[in-house]
């Protein structure tokens, strides 16, 4: 369950190719993170393999299982973005069940589900407040309990960190490391912010003008980047 592969696939914007040839093999339970300066391509990589961008050319296996045309909700993924737009008129529980809710789930087994979740996340506290009276990190947390719930094979990052003040990305970063352990669930992470990368990844993905740079741990990046532009990006001597 989880594991993801990419094979030949490329994304075309009318004229412009912004995904190139990219081959990937990401194994169940792994955190691969995807890195690379503003504009490389991160996102919409990160998209298509959710769904929601369709791919212009390769394709996208998921347990062995061709996905290239298939909507997300026949994925079995689910995305965490950056904004995190919770209902306001909801509580916390209500926002984390409301999917399972609308898919026709009983109000017992959302609300347990819900409960297992908070439960993770320690959001126990915060099931009956309304988004608004939360902090910037709790609102997050929920955002996260929203995919939990929802059970997915495999969780996509995009920026989930990048609106939140320096601290809390610190703090928010240790919970995601601890979701992955917990969950040992499938994860990629996009982030363009270097320490994330390296402390978060079991492997990551350097992708340059919408290729791969090199693919690595974070070890072997660092002690042996593939170029200039790689160990720049790193942060390491070469
Ligand atoms: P990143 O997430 O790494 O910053 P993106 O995946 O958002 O990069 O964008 C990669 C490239 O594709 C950029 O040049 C961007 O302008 C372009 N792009 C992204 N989305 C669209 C779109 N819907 N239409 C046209 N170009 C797009
Ligand atoms: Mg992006």
């Amino acid at each position: 369950m989880g594991a993801i592969t990419l094979s030949g696939v490329e994304k075309w914007f009318g004229e412009v190719q912004v995904i190139k040839g990219i081959d990937l093999e990401i194994a169940d339970g792994e955190f691969v993170v995807f890195v690379g300066p503003s504009g490389c391509g991160k996102s919409t990589l990160l998209r298509m393999i959710g769904g929601l961008e369709d791919t212009s050319r390769g394709k996208i296996l998921i347990d062995g299982k061709d996905v290239t045309d298939q909507p997300p909700s026949k994925r079995g993924l689910t995305m965490v973005f950056q904004s995190y737009a919770l209902y306001p008129h909801m509580s916390v529980a209500e926002n984390m069940g409301f999917s399972l809710k609308m898919a026709g789930v009983k109000e017992a087994e959302w609300r347990a589900k819900v409960d297992a979740a908070a439960d993770i996340l320690k959001l126990e506290p915060y099931l009956d407040r309304r988004p608004k009276d939360l902090s910037g990190g709790q609102r997050q947390r929920v955002a996260i309990g929203r995919s939990i719930v929802r059970d997915p094979t495999a969780f996509l990052f995009d920026e989930p960190l990048s609106n939140l003040d320096a601290a809390l990305r610190v703090e928010m970063r240790l919970e995601i490391a601890r979701l992955h352990r917990n969950l040992k669930r499938t994860m990629i992470y996009v982030t363009h912010d270097q320490v994330e990368a390296m402390t978060l990844a079991d492997r990551i993905v350097v992708l340059e003008y919408g290729r791969i740079a090199q693919v690595g741990t974070p070890r072997e990046l660092y002690e042996n980047p593939a170029n200039l532009f790689v160990a720049q990006f790193i942060g390491s001597p070469k």
